[in-house]
């Protein structure tokens, strides 16, 4: 039926539309400029975030298409980028119990029908060998992240993310992961949860850290967010 499906519809790369054959997940033009290493940043809760790609305006189109046009075949190419870097920088800690991911409160998932950092943890599991279990979940009054005021951002955080069953983490370690992290502030409080809630150690992964993160500018953000100041952050966190 894939195959079938293919045939109507061949794929296409995801970074630049080139038609792919069957068992390619991107062309080969794209994949030769794939970053050499993996993007390591800092979290300010003590984890660090790895990332095949930096959010440049290539990536950026891939993720949009993904996201808002069902390209769910982009999934692939991010997953298989994404398995290479957590095994490039993980190696010695590969002993993850389970891979997680961000949740999508269920109003936008049944709006979007799927929650693409679901998606990518899923098949990102599948290669490295790991189980996926979903182990957070989030208030379905949560408005979109973009939407919100910097302020409301950070006075939300503490009341979005909760998790499912504490039995499912304790002892564990984890790796958490999302599409894209931006100020680093929704995989810091999730892997806080987590850690409260027993996880031994969470490891953080994303398709794509955006270009002006440094921990320094996520730690402002913090800080200014526990001050209540009237901050002006914005999206990126730059
Ligand atoms: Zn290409």
């Amino acid at each position: 039926m894939n195959r079938l499906l293919g045939l109507i519809y061949p794929p296409k790369c995801p970074y630049c539309s080139a038609a792919l054959k069957f068992d390619m997940t991107e062309c080969l033009v794209c994949r030769a400029k794939f970053p050499e290493t993996p993007r390591i940043e800092p979290l300010v809760t003590g984890e660090i975030c790895v990332a095949p790609f930096t959010y440049n305006t290539v990536i950026k189109k891939a993720i949009a298409q993904y996201k808002f046009r069902g390209k769910k075949f982009n999934t692939h190419s991010f997953a298989s980028a994404l398995a290479g870097s957590i095994k490039n920088v993980y190696s010695k800690d590969m002993s993850f119990e389970l891979i997680t991911c961000v949740p999508m409160s269920p109003d936008r998932k049944k709006k979007r029908g799927y929650n693409q950092a679901e998606l990518v943890a899923k098949m990102t599991a599948d290669i490295l060998g790991k189980k996926f279990v979903q182990v957070l979940y989030r208030d379905s009054g949560a408005k979109e992240q973009h939407l919100k005021s910097y302020e409301n951002r950070i006075k939300d955080e503490d009341n979005t993310f909760h998790i499912i069953a504490p039995e499912l983490v304790r002892g564990k370690n984890i790796l958490l992961i999302d599409d894209v992290m931006t100020t680093g502030t929704t995989l810091s409080r999730c892997s806080s949860i987590l850690k409260e809630n027993g996880a031994e150690r969470v490891f953080c992964g994303a398709i794509a850290i955006v270009k002006g993160y440094s921990f320094g500018n996520s730690k402002r953000y913090i800080d200014a967010a526990e001050k209540q100041s009237s901050g002006k952050g914005n999206e990126n966190g730059t």
